[in-house]
């Protein structure tokens, strides 16, 4: 968009050398050396799965057997509690992917199902249709998309294997850890020390060589646009753009321009240092694998920032994933430590000096200036900036009747506007503010117990509130 043409010359060098660097990776996907640990066989018949990451495994399946390869993606009229602003980021960037796919004989076939009942169903369909021998599909480890798994591996028949790979975790999921773990210390070594064997370079999609007989190739977006049945009052955001070029451009100029500041100033909610990469991560729409990779070219430059990126991007997201992945009740008060649980009952009956209810809590009608201009940012912007979340999402649970109320509250709010809801992220930064889940104990004190507290003065310590407010122009 807006960006000088310099900026745009170093923007397509940018990307030329992405590209060339994955032309170096491998001469030919075919001969690439698959890590056979990205993969989960689901079905019980042993499949041929002796290698890699979902798209570039299912190609490499497919050349190894000379068969054509297709890609498809299932929509739902309403996913979680996405209003039409995660709804079309989410369309665009496959618009995108559908061009890409097109000039690599890939047919991308969207599947729309009316609930998620007929997900699995769906998806059966076109096996049936077009006498597909092996089905990959991406790992997520919500509830939701897990049950479709399920469900598919129970209808699919036995002859096709099923095939699980972890596409958004650097380390897999399932290999960084095989229980569910306490917290960030306990982590972050599994996943480091295995680091060598997984941040790997990727192999190139390439032209898929045996192309399908015949394919509509044309999708009419803006019919599928109007099949979503969502708020469309929530409006789209316009300082991200959805899609793989906009994901890579943001990261371009997070390395060139914030990079610098991310060590330092990265809580600090006035200072644009942070990456912006969420919405990007968030949908697929860019690997976080390529990002790391990016980034940790600066580290002769940057170090402690290079660092604590790879802290962010790696560690805390990839224990959000454990947290989901191993515990079913990640999004319930019901899913955190005994401790927590204990401390929050014993506060239960505490007084609450202010209570809110959500809709008072979603149009910023709150006596805190800066919990109302953090909301504001979050409506207008969908991004909240991450150091206001903790303060924003622990005022709920001051300012609500019950620890469920408030975790009910934050996880509503937090995935109607966040461009980048619906997250493992987003549901273990709320357990984390609100019932201290990967925290420990801290000094009891009133409704919050022994649940790590924040307030306005420790805020007013750290940046400048008043500029702050006035900037998002809360009351
Ligand atoms: P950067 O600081 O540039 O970090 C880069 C990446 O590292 C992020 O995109 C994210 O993938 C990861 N990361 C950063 N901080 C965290 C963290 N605390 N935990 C796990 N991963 C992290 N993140 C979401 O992606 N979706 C959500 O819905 C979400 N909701 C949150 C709700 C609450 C109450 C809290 C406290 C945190 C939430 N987070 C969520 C985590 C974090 O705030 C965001 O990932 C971050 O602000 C996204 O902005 P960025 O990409 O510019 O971050």
């Amino acid at each position: 968009g807006e960006s000088s043409s310099s900026t745009n010359k170093e923007l397509k060098d940018f990307l030329h050398s992405v590209e060339k660097n994955r032309k170096e990776a491998a001469t030919s996907i075919a001969d690439f050396k698959f890590n056979k640990n990205r993969v989960r066989v689901l079905s019980k018949e042993e499949a041929v799965a002796d290698d890699n990451w979902a798209l570039l495994y299912a190609q490499k399946l497919a050349l190894k057997f000379k068969l054509s390869l297709r890609v498809c993606f299932c929509t739902l009229p309403k996913y979680m509690d996405s209003t039409i602003r995660q709804s079309m980021f989410m369309l665009r960037g496959l618009e995108e992917v559908n061009a890409e796919l097109k000039q690599l004989d890939i047919p991308f076939h969207l599947l729309y199902s009316n609930n998620k009942e007929e997900v699995a169903q769906n998806v059966l369909n076109l096996v049936d249709d077009h006498d597909v021998g092996c089905v990959v599909v991406d790992f997520s480890p919500l509830k939701i998309a897990r049950a479709w798994v399920d469900d598919l591996k129970e209808i699919l028949p036995k002859d096709i294997p099923l095939c699980e790979v972890d596409a958004h975790n650097i380390v897999p999921c399932w290999v960084a850890s095989d229980k569910l773990e306490y917290g960030a210390r306990t982590i972050r070594n599994k996943i480091n020390s295995k680091l060598g064997e997984f941040l790997t370079k990727f192999p190139p999609l390439i032209q898929h060589p045996y192309p399908v007989d015949k394919h509509s190739w044309s999708i009419n977006w803006e019919d599928e646009a109007k099949k979503f049945e969502v708020d469309r009052t929530v409006e789209e955001i316009t300082w991200a753009q959805p899609g793989y070029q906009a994901g890579m451009k943001t990261l371009h100029e997070f390395c060139e321009k914030r990079l610098r500041n991310f060590a330092t100033k990265r809580n600090n909610p006035l200072v644009n240092a942070l990456s912006n990469l969420s919405p990007w991560y968030h949908f697929g729409q860019i690997s976080i694998q390529r990002c790391i990779l990016h980034v940790n070219t600066f580290k002769s430059k940057y170090n402690e920032s290079v660092n604590a990126f790879c802290e962010e991007s790696i560690v805390r997201r990839e224990l959000a994933d454990n947290f989901c992945f191993y515990n079913a009740k990640y999004d319930k008060i019901d899913g955190a430590y005994d401790w927590a649980k204990k401390t929050l009952n014993d506060h239960k009956k505490d007084k609450r000096t202010y209570v809110y209810s959500c809709d008072e809590l979603a149009s910023s009608k709150t006596h805190d200036d800066l919990w109302n201009s953090a909301q504001i940012q979050l409506v207008k912007e969908g991004k909240m900036h991450g150091f206001l979340r903790m303060y924003w999402a622990k005022k709920i649970l001051e300012w609500t009747p019950s620890p469920e109320e408030a975790l009910r509250i934050a996880l509503y709010l937090n995935d109607r506007f966040s461009i980048d809801g619906r997250d493992p992220n987003g549901f273990v930064g709320c357990m984390w503010s609100i019932c201290g889940i990967h925290d420990q104990g801290w000094r009891e004190r009133e409704i919050f117990g022994k649940i790590r507290f924040m307030n306005y003065d420790g805020c007013k310590r750290k940046f400048d509130v008043p500029a702050f407010v006035a900037r998002y122009g809360g009351k």
